[in-house]
């Protein structure tokens, strides 16, 4: 048992002074004191705060961040950038696909992001057929979290078409599965996963309504009953047209008419809603999984949180395509989203701290989509401790009630100090203890890639 001592963190979302943490050696949080001396405690300095879940990766994309942001014809947008990602997806060996997704994860720890959930597509050798060990490319994501220390929701995906009554295209070839191959890959993931890391979580991700059969997506709880399912869903106004054409409803709307939507869900993105859809989905009690920096590099459009918030809905953030890896930027920008849209300010938070509300949203709703005990610095949950650093900054001058605002809209993760995953060091002064060791395997890959594209 390991016991540290804070100045200041952030309980149940208030701040609180002399606070001593007891971690286990499983990395789980024994127990939580408040108003006592360091005295027998390791006296951390700095303020601490839980880590944030990242609730939407595809690791594998990392690569690609920063290579696909140069035009080639007018009226790029998605679909063109979605031909960039499959030939990056086509590109790598199982090597490489490890190599590119540990060097995302080093970042997310550096930028906040204590516990991913990666939507794993990318499941076949470069030719389409299945690896011997249908898992390879999975346990190569378990590797990569392994060795960065954090905490894994790994979302296998179903993949079956390219569009809605459309078959697969050549370049989604290692992604694709009918429903008997993927709940066999299902199974052996959960049998690897059981070995080679007990405290991960296991859901299950149909990939969208065009990627996925409507009829699997329908009767997906139920053929999976335990774990998160995640789903994309309206990201694109073509892909909303599409699934009106087809099914006769929007996204969204399919779904929580078809798909027994609940609290086991989240919808990434769910961008393209109605007024009623964006209500109905708040009463769900799904997470809406938002990505604000990758819909903003992609232009998918403005999630509207300020009726989903008043609805009662509860978001979490992702990085998606790892465009930036940044947990408070990720913040800002959803603020900044509708404060545009609006011309207002302080859109979704009117009664108080806006960095405060939307960095206890995105803790909770992370952890609901994540199905991880995380998201709090409480017993029983995973030492995830994000320490921001405060004599060196103004948060020094500042009360308590500024820190928040200051960590999401002025100094982001280069306030970030120190960062403990499930109890153990894994970033001192901003940088993560196996940095050096990712880069060296990431940058062959990336200089590969970049002369492939
Ligand atoms: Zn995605």
């Amino acid at each position: 048992m390991r016991r540290l001592w804070f100045a200041w963190a952030w309980l149940d979302g208030d701040w609180r002074e002399n606070v001593a943490v007891a971690i286990d050696d499983a990395g789980r949080i024994a127990e939580v004191e408040t108003g006592v001396s360091p005295a027998g405690s390791e006296a951390v300095p700095g303020i601490a705060l839980p880590g944030l879940p990242n609730l939407h990766s595809h690791g594998f994309q990392r690569a690609m961040a920063g290579l696909a942001e140069r035009g080639q014809r007018p009226g790029e947008d998605f679909w063109s950038w979605r031909h960039v990602m499959y030939r990056t997806a086509n590109e790598f060996d199982p090597d490489e696909i490890e190599a590119v997704t540990a060097m995302a994860y080093v970042e997310m720890l550096e930028a906040g992001f204590t516990a991913v959930a990666e939507f794993h597509y990318l499941h076949h050798d470069k030719d389409g057929t299945p690896y011997a060990n249908r898992v390879e490319l999975a346990g190569r994501i378990v590797a990569a979290a392994r060795a960065s220390g954090i905490g894994l929701t790994l979302l296998p995906c179903l993949y079956s078409a390219g569009g809605i009554g459309r078959v697969a295209e050549p370049g989604q070839r290692r992604f694709i599965n009918d429903i008997d191959g993927f709940c066999r890959l299902h199974e052996e993931t959960a049998s690897m996963l059981r070995s080679e890391m007990p405290g991960a979580a296991l859901g299950v991700a149909p990939h969208s309504l065009r990627a996925a059969r409507p009829e699997d997506v329908a009767r997906i709880a139920a053929l999976f009953p335990a774990g998160p399912i995640h789903c994309h869903a309206a990201e694109q106004v073509a892909e909303v047209d599409d699934c009106v054409a087809a099914l006769g409803a929007r996204p969204v709307e399919w779904l929580l008419d078809h798909a027994g939507v609940d609290a086991r869900w989240c919808l990434i993105h769910a961008t393209h809603m109605g007024a009623s859809e964006t209500e109905a989905m708040a009463r769900s009690g799904a997470v809406a999984g938002l990505c604000p920096l990758t819909e903003a590099d992609l232009g998918d459009g403005i999630f509207d949180g300020a009726r989903f918030l008043e609805s009662g809905g509860r978001f979490g953030i992702g990085s998606d395509s790892l465009i930036r890896i940044d947990a408070a930027a990720e913040l800002r920008q959803l603020d900044g989203s509708q404060r545009l849209r609006d011309r207002r300010r302080v859109v979704l938070s009117p009664n108080g701290s806006a960095g405060t509300a939307l960095y206890a949203g995105a803790l909770r709703g992370g952890a609901q989509a994540l199905n991880l005990p995380v998201g709090a610095i409480a017993p029983g949950a995973r030492a995830d401790i994000v320490v921001l650093d405060r004599d060196g900054t103004d948060l020094a001058a500042l009360p308590p009630g500024f820190w928040l605002d200051q960590f999401v809209f002025v100094g982001g993760s280069k306030l970030i100090d120190r960062v403990y995953a499930a109890g153990r060091v894994v970033v001192e002064q901003g940088r993560h203890v196996a940095r050096e060791a990712a880069v060296a395997r990431f940058r062959p890959v990336l200089r590969r890639l970049a002369a492939a594209l």
